[in-house]
């Protein structure tokens, strides 16, 4: 089958070690495109990697968050689950740098 992103590959079955914000869920099997290397699991494994981010207490890390003013500066609200998850406290110092059109 054609490679739906870069229509150039072909889809080939592998299996692939899924990753979810840096921790590993495990391996599951995906076709992976022999030219751009995008993968794609089907609805089955989809639910299955879901089930075990849930079960590691990483699903639904990724959120919307809305930037304040305090100010002459520009705030970024940490949603509760996120400082949980990386176990963040009030007064931590934290590294911020732009890249192109984003905060890392
Ligand atoms: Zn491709």
């Amino acid at each position: 089958m054609k490679c739906p992103i870069c229509n150039i590959g072909v889809l080939k079955k592998k299996h692939i070690e899924e990753v979810m914000f840096g921790i590993p869920l495990g391996k599951f099997p995906a076709e992976l495109c022999t030219q751009c290397g995008e993968s794609f699991t089907d609805a089955e494994t989809t639910r299955r990697i879901e089930d075990v981010a849930k079960k590691k207490g990483i699903w639904g890390l990724e959120m919307k968050t809305k930037i304040t003013r305090t100010g002459n500066s520009l705030a970024v609200r940490i949603p509760k689950k996120i400082a949980d998850f990386l176990n963040l406290k009030e007064g931590e110092e934290a590294y911020i740098h732009p890249e192109k059109n984003r905060i890392v």
